[in-house]
């Protein structure tokens, strides 16, 4: 079969070849030490299933900008766009290179929604709770909006000043002259397609719940709007299959059960009583905290994956969630698990779930004998520490 592109129906489903192109960005750091390793894996693994896959190197990060000059050059977005679904490695965050971040750039150009956290626990991942197995949830986080979205003005410039005055003149609000100002914006639009995509998941995937998590105590606006209109969505476009707490009374039969929780006190829940909650889905910032801090709770921070996902036109960028750990790079030495699993969330997207479901058994299969790397070595007594490329030669073996 001659290599092909993915196309997209109507609807968002993916036209899938046998042998599709996808194009991937190594990674800056120790992206030349994960990028193989995941790789020579995800190729054995789809080889199982009589299919493989044709790697398109894309340039992005240092390794971009030292070969063309460039950060995040445009064909690297072109080509992320013409073939739907993509990987990353991890990039250098440009100092004064005019991106915030590579990575929120590309989330932002290719109109990437959702950020899938999928936190579940590997039996073998030393972790610092008792019951770290009690943990499996998924992560439906805004990518867009919120105080991502980049409007910001610096303390002291011309523009702070005038919406400072702006703002004291038409609202009455004294805020401080020496103040930084940024904007939250949260839309109808961006909620309700965000929490469209978690409700979707929860029922496609037998999931029990949908758990709003919002801070719309104190920010009524943007975080309790994003509660009220993921109720109003669940009411209009889901009734059949899911009900909100309120209209049963926590009794929701058959359906999926939709419920919402403050942020703070979810950060206190899901470390007391963590099989309470299912499918997580909050705003941008909310997210962004929750995700790392249930990643540590399954130990998982170097092995927690990422995918970053338009469901209604299909594309998909799956990202190591770690960064280049410039200090440990090029030395076949730390943990290529967060980039794979973050292909295991790629192949899933392109409905090749057994090839997914084989590397993970062989993943854990290969952490459960104690044959790990660096990172759970020192945190695991008896544990056998392997190289990076002989961690992917293992879960190969086990495949
Ligand atoms: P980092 O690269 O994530 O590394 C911090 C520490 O995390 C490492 O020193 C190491 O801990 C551990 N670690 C990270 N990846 C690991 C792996 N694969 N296996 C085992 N351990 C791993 O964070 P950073 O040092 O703050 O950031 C370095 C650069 O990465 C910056 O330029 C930053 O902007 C960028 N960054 C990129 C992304 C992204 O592209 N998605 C995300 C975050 C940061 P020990 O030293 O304790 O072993």
């Amino acid at each position: 079969m001659p290599p092909a592109r993915i196309t997209v129906e109507a609807d968002g489903r993916l036209n899938v070849p046998d042998v599709p192109i996808i194009p991937f960005i190594r990674g800056d750091g120790i992206g030349v030490d994960i990028w193989p390793a995941a790789q020579a894996v995800l190729d054995a693994a789809v080889a199982k299933h009589a299919k493989r896959i044709e790697w398109l190197p894309v340039l992005a990060g240092q390794q971009a900008f030292d070969e063309v000059g460039t950060w995040l050059p445009e064909q690297t977005v072109t080509s992320f766009r013409d073939h739907v679904v993509g990987i990353k490695g991890p990039l250098t965050t440009p100092i004064g290179g005019g991106f915030r971040s590579l990575n929120v750039a590309l989330r932002q150009l290719l109109d990437l929604y959702v950020c899938l956290r999928p936190v579940r626990w590997f039996r073998g991942v030393p972790s610092p709770v008792k019951r770290p197995d009690k943990v499996d949830m998924v992560i439906f986080r805004e990518n867009i909006e919120d105080v991502y979205a980049g409007f910001e003005l610096e303390e002291g410039t011309d523009g702070a000043k005038r919406l400072i005055e702006f703002l004291h003149g038409e609202y009455g609000w004294d805020i401080r002259a020496d103040s930084g100002l940024g904007l939250k914006p949260v839309s109808v639009t961006g909620s309700k397609r965000l929490v469209r995509a978690a409700l979707h998941y929860a029922v496609s995937h037998g999931r029990r719940s949908v758990t709003l998590v919002h801070k719309g105590n104190i920010q009524k606006f943007t975080e309790g709007a994003f509660q009220k209109w993921g109720y109003e969505l669940v009411r209009d476009e889901f009734a059949d299959v899911a009900v909100s707490w309120d209209d049963c009374g926590g009794k929701p039969g058959e359906r999926v059960l939709v419920k919402d929780t403050i942020a703070d006190i979810f950060l206190q829940q899901v470390l007391t009583r963590p099989d309470e909650f299912d499918v997580i889905a909050t705003t941008n910032l909310n997210g962004d905290y929750a995700s790392d801090a249930l990643a540590a709770q399954v130990g998982g921070i170097g092995i927690a994956p990422g995918g970053n996902i338009n469901y209604v036109t299909g594309h998909g960028v799956f990202e190591a969630t770690h960064g280049t750990a410039p200090k440990y790079a090029g030395q076949d030495k730390v943990n290529p698990g967060s980039l794979l699993l973050s292909g295991v969330l790629m192949l899933e997207h392109l409905g090749w779930q057994a090839a997914a479901d084989d590397v993970v058994r062989a993943l854990e299969a290969t952490i459960g004998e104690g044959i790990v790397t660096y990172d759970f070595a020192r945190l695991t007594e008896g544990a056998t520490e392997v190289k990076t490329s002989e961690f992917a030669s293992a879960i190969v073996d086990r495949l």
